[in-house]
């Protein structure tokens, strides 16, 4: 039986996490959260994100995403629920949809975490890769991280920490971060979802965890459903 506190969802005891489905894999973010126990539900509509405490925007291609949110009204509702402190975690097009700014053309990204960001950066030289990474905070063995058609984060605001980065080679290609947190906001140029290691989406959960107990964050959004009609 799933209980509301100030509107937002308290099920015994565990996060709600929702993963965008407008576009993308998100089909393999819901299994790698299954795996660790998370029912997660599948995110189309706007008035969605008053039940969760945390969203994912899965790779997938970045300008379609966009598009679809702002045709769906998600926009300053994503803002929203991130300013109140929603935990949010963009991987791979979804941290192009997140980032601050862009050094390509398209999309408009929605400026949800203080990162400036490329798109398909590896391109040119090998469009799909996989590398070991060292995520900082991270127990046990170095990550094994899927790279396809990835971003990288080029520049990152002050409150912005850099949990992993991809060495540089020998050809000149310098270091780059490919993960970063802000608060309760994660991105990640890889796909951990297409491995069977489950130590991030672990991390996002107790970020969500984090969110669904902070009684700020309840109090604000009870202020939210009053006086914001969801679907502008
Ligand atoms: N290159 C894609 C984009 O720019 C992202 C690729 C991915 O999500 N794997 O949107």
């Amino acid at each position: 039986m799933v209980g509301q506190v100030n509107g937002v969802a308290d099920t015994s005891g565990q996060p709600k996490i929702g993963v965008l489905a407008l576009q993308g894999d998100f089909a393999e973010h819901i299994h790698m959260l299954g795996e660790i126990g998370i029912c997660a539900v599948e995110v189309r509509k706007v008035e969605q994100l008053s039940e969760i405490d945390g969203l994912i925007i899965p790779g997938g291609e970045s300008t379609t995403i966009v598009k679809l949110l702002g045709m769906f009204g998600f926009i300053d509702e994503l803002h929203r629920h991130v300013d109140s402190g929603m935990a949010l975690w963009g991987t791979c097009a979804g941290m192009i949809v997140i980032a601050r700014d862009l050094a390509d053309p398209y999309p408009t990204p929605l400026n949800l975490i203080d990162i400036g960001v490329a798109r398909n950066y590896f391109g040119r030289q090998v469009d799909s890769f996989e590398a070991e990474l060292e995520i900082d905070g991270m127990d046990g063995a170095p990550m094994r991280a899927v790279f396809i058609r990835a971003p990288i984060v080029q520049d990152t605001g002050d409150d912005v920490e850099t949990l992993a980065v991809i060495p540089a080679t020998d050809d000149g290609r310098p270091e780059q971060a490919v993960a970063v947190k802000s608060g309760r906001v994660l991105a990640t140029s890889f796909h951990p979802e297409l491995t069977e290691d489950t130590r991030l989406h672990t991390l996002f959960v107790q970020l969500a965890e984090e969110a669904r107990t902070d009684a700020s964050r309840r109090a604000s959004l009870h202020h939210l459903t009053e006086e914001t009609p969801s679907t502008v």
